[in-house]
């Protein structure tokens, strides 16, 4: 029997602990009947039917959490995912696709009694490719007269093939260990991440009090650096104290030269913004709440979500601001803000102070929802309660089915649905609604991108 511990579903709920690192991903490809399941099960430790029948659910229930040697991660059986899908050699290709896209490693379950076939081939040659590292079950060697089958499975191309007795359980803790190894202890999307402050954007169209925000700020925190480490010609960009931690405003030079040029000011000010916002993390976007939102404001906003970034908005110049104003305000905000309703909005005035500290907290929580990650066993599990809830609406007489969804990345966010038919603008903001319903993501744009199985 196998030391693997069964992780349940409500394990490590961030409701209920506070936030969990997120868990890298194992992806387990193979052939119908190679012993993925069998193998998976083995994984999680429980035996139980892994199909979960509700009427109008994705019919596979594909992701879970698993606990090995102290270290949490998730198991995906990307068969699971669609065994009867038309064509095997294409359906295993893709799954192969779809675990080099969304996993930190890949195992190739085979069937050392029967050999490497040509759709196991097909898969090798496609995971050759992959950045992450592959490792090779040679499942069903039940005894040791059936290791030598185990070694023609070099030709793979994939490395030591790794036998293994899914069924008894033979030789499955050395799998895992080897899985292990090669899992990298974090997810790849929170690799990298940067150190030292974080960056943010202080942008908006010209006179909308951008220098007065930035004087603002450095001139109540005095400790102000303007200066990128080590540089002394040139500072782009300056380092800001705000309550008590240091951020870094990107690209503020032409702010504080107030570099105000008459020709073509317009283009290069948006260009500026561009560069702002694609050197930022987060923005901040200054609207000036004293006059009608125009199109230059949202073509600014327009460029921060489609840029990927978090985004605060501050509503700048509260002390012109009646009550005749806010009236209207809020009216145009409706129209205006129908791109990001998750944005926080503070009324600020760089002139009087007035909120300029709602500014920091308004940063760290989009942050932090810019790297959230929803583990894919959660995912999925609050996926198919909303769908067996509200399905997708029938096209051309087909229901649509959503057969497994991941948070690929996260900076900004970006689920992946993969479905058996196209979901309508309609239903994918109805999805992401819920999403953020349960989820969160204030502050952060959360992209959806559908994957269809034709
Ligand atoms: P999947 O289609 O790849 O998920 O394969 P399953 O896990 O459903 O297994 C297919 C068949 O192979 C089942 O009858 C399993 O009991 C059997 N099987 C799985 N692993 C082993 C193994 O290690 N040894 C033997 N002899 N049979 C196995
Ligand atoms: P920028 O072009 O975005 O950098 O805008 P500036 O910071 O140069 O501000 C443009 C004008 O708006 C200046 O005359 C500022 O004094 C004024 N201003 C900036 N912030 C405020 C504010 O909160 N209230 C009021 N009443 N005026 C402001």
């Amino acid at each position: 029997e196998s030391d693997w511990t069964a992780v349940d579903e409500e394990f490590g709920h961030p409701d209920e602990d506070g936030g969990q690192p997120p868990q890298p991903v194992l992806a387990v490809v193979g052939r119908p009947n190679v012993g993925k399941s069998t193998l998976v099960n083995r994984i999680i430790g429980r035996r139980e039917a892994v199909v979960q029948d509700k009427p109008g659910v994705t019919r596979d229930r594909v992701a879970y959490d698993a606990l090995w040697s102290g270290r949490r991660f998730t198991v995906v059986d990307t068969g699971g995912w669609d065994p009867k899908a038309e064509g095997l050699q294409a359906s295993v290709t893709q799954q192969a696709e779809l675990a080099m896209m969304t996993a930190d490693a890949v195992l190739l379950v085979v069937d050392a009694a029967v050999g490497a076939t040509a759709t196991d081939e097909a898969a090798a040659r496609v995971l050759r490719r992959a950045k992450q590292p592959v490792l090779l079950a040679a499942n069903k060697v039940d005894d040791e007269r059936l290791l030598a089958d185990t070694a023609s499975l070099w030709s793979l191309g994939l490395g030591e093939p790794h036998p293994v007795s899914a069924l008894h359980g033979r030789n499955s803790g050395d799998l895992l260990d080897a899985v292990l190894h090669a899992l990298p202890a974090t997810p790849r999307e929170s690799l990298g991440e940067s150190r030292g402050p974080r960056r943010v954007a202080l942008v908006g169209k010209p006179n909308v009090g951008k220098s007065s925000l930035l004087n603002r700020l450095t001139g109540e925190n005095r400790a102000v650096v303007d200066a990128v480490a080590g540089t002394t010609v040139d500072p782009v960009d300056s380092l800001v104290d705000l309550d008590g931690e240091m951020w870094r405003f990107v690209d503020t030079a032409g702010l504080r030269k107030r570099v105000k040029t008459a020709s073509g000011m317009e283009y290069y000010a948006s260009l500026r913004t561009r560069a702002a916002i694609e050197a930022a993390e987060v923005a901040i976007v200054l609207l000036d709440a004293s006059e009608p939102i125009s199109e230059q404001d949202l073509r600014v906003l327009t460029m921060v979500v489609d840029a990927g970034r978090a985004c605060v908005l501050a509503m700048n110049k509260w002390d012109l601001v009646d009550e005749d104003r806010r009236h209207q305000l809020t009216k145009e905000l409706e129209r205006g803000l129908v791109r990001l309703p998750w944005a926080e909005r503070i009324n600020v005035s760089a002139l009087t102070g007035r909120s300029v500290r709602k500014l920091a907290p308004a940063l760290r929580t989009a942050l932090t929802s810019w790297d959230q990650r929803v583990p894919t066993g959660q995912l999925n599990s609050w996926l198919s309660e909303l769908i067996a809830a509200t399905p997708p609406p029938v096209r051309s007489g087909k229901q649509p089915k959503v057969l497994f969804a991941t948070q690929a990345q996260t900076r900004p966010p970006t689920l992946v649905l993969f479905t058996s038919g196209f979901l309508e603008a309609g239903y994918r903001r109805f999805i992401e609604r819920r999403f953020r319903e349960r989820f969160g993501f204030v502050g952060s744009p959360v992209r959806i991108s559908v994957r269809v199985r034709e």
